[in-house]
């Protein structure tokens, strides 16, 4: 094989890779994704290739593998095995937060790294674990160039007022500013739009991100305007286990009122709220829409409910709207849920086509509609395996 680059997604028991070959040309195939799922309890790693062909499926012993330092160990000595002759020339990191200044991909260094430690309060459930990973690749390579691609990043053209919350303004400069999170879904969707819908490239589009986390963004010529998730991907949508957006009240009333703890607030909001809290049934969209529960049916409401008034707010931030596009699990797999999104949004000028609709086909509304509505799958693997690929000049 010839050269590779490694991209890692760490999550807190979680370790999402895919290794792209870099073909003379430049362009990136992907020849294996993988996971190592269970870290702490029971790890299980598994693996496929470029076609979707299973390479591995292992369980492994807690004790052997705790660390993301020591899964990452396992994924190298599988993927050498399976490619002998490949060189690996660089790794890209998805990060989650890159604060109120980075607005591209960082070359990771002692002072970046210094640098991304100081956003860890910003986002305590996933900066670290993001870390560990660079951390992890540092000790089984330490010569091997690394590159971190944030999820606010894309975000950071938005006008400044956007960013503001109406607290006193000493909290805006301590960091307590809407960020926007899924940046690199966004990207690569901007970045996709030319080829797939040049008619709405340059215009007013609203991207729907909906998978299990789930959010909007408002793209003008390309560039991010607005986002619905802001502080924390708490933000915004309903998404299958958080509520998204929510009177700030509520945690003040849990707090003094139900005498919850601050552990407690967070375990229900990020855990135990969303699709799964409202219906009782479960946080998988495919087991809502097959289920004949009533309260399955009210957190389909409610999920479709809160994307049109997002839809609506940042239609206003966009002056108008030119298009809207689906992305991620739900929204390039649920044909329903784009239909019962499409249909609320009919005063936009969607009219959706049914038919291209249940294809999946790039462009789901009838000609000559006002607004139109397309899918367009993100990929946000490849989008930092493009930036690790540039930034290291491989
Ligand atoms: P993540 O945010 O974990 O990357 P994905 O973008 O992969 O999530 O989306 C995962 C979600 O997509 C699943 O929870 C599931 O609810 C939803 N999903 C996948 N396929 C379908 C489908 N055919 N119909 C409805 N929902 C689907």
């Amino acid at each position: 094989m010839e050269q590779a680059i490694l991209v890692l997604n760490a999550g807190s028991s979680s370790l999402k890779f895919s290794v792209f070959a870099i073909a003379e040309t430049g362009e990136l195939r992907a020849v294996a994704v993988g996971q190592v799922e269970g870290l702490g309890t029971a790890p299980r790693l598994r693996v496929k290739d470029g076609d979707g062909q299973r390479i591995a499926d292992e369980q492994w012993d807690k004790a052997a593998v705790g660390s993301h330092a020591q899964a990452l160990q396992r994924v190298a000595d599988l993927l050498r095995a399976r490619y002998p002759g490949g060189t690996l020339a660089g790794v890209g990191h998805r990060v989650v937060h890159g604060g109120p200044d980075y607005s591209a991909p960082l070359r990771i260094s002692p002072s970046a790294m210094a640098a991304l430690e100081a956003f860890i309060p910003l986002a305590p459930l996933h900066q670290p674990h993001n870390l560990a990973a660079i951390r992890a690749v540092q000790e089984v390579q330490p010569d091997l160039p690394q590159v971190a691609c944030f999820d606010t990043a894309f975000h950071r053209t938005q006008e400044t007022v956007g960013q503001f919350y109406g607290l006193p303004y000493e909290y805006y400069e301590r960091g307590i500013r809407r960020y926007g999170f899924h940046g690199l879904s966004y990207e690569y969707v901007a970045a996709t739009l030319p080829h797939v819908a040049p008619e709405i490239a340059g215009g007013r589009v609203v991207v729907a991100h909906l998978g299990s986390g789930a959010s909007m963004c408002a793209l003008h010529g390309g560039r991010s305007v607005g986002s619905s998730m802001g502080f924390t991907a708490l933000d915004g949508l309903m998404m299958g286990t958080r509520p998204g957006n929510m009177d700030p009240g509520i945690v003040l009333y849990l707090l003094q009122q139900e005498g919850l703890s601050a552990q407690q607030i967070e375990d229900l909001l990020y855990k135990r709220s969303g699709l799964l809290g409202l219906s009782g049934v479960g946080n998988d969209m495919r087991v809502l829409l097959a289920s004949d529960s009533p309260r399955a049916a009210l957190a389909i409401d409610y999920f479709v409910y809160r994307i049109n008034r997002e839809l609506g707010a940042l239609a206003a931030v966009l002056g108008g709207l030119d298009a809207l596009v689906f992305t991620a699990g739900i929204g390039e797999n649920s044909a329903r849920i784009r239909q019962l999104v499409c249909r609320q949004a009919r005063w936009l000028g969607i009219e959706l086509d049914d038919e291209a609709n249940e294809t999946g086909a790039p462009c789901i509304s009838r000609p000559g509609s006002r607004a139109s509505a397309w899918v367009v799958p993100t990929n946000e693997e490849l989008m930092i395996a493009r930036h690790t690929r540039e930034l290291l000049a491989l």
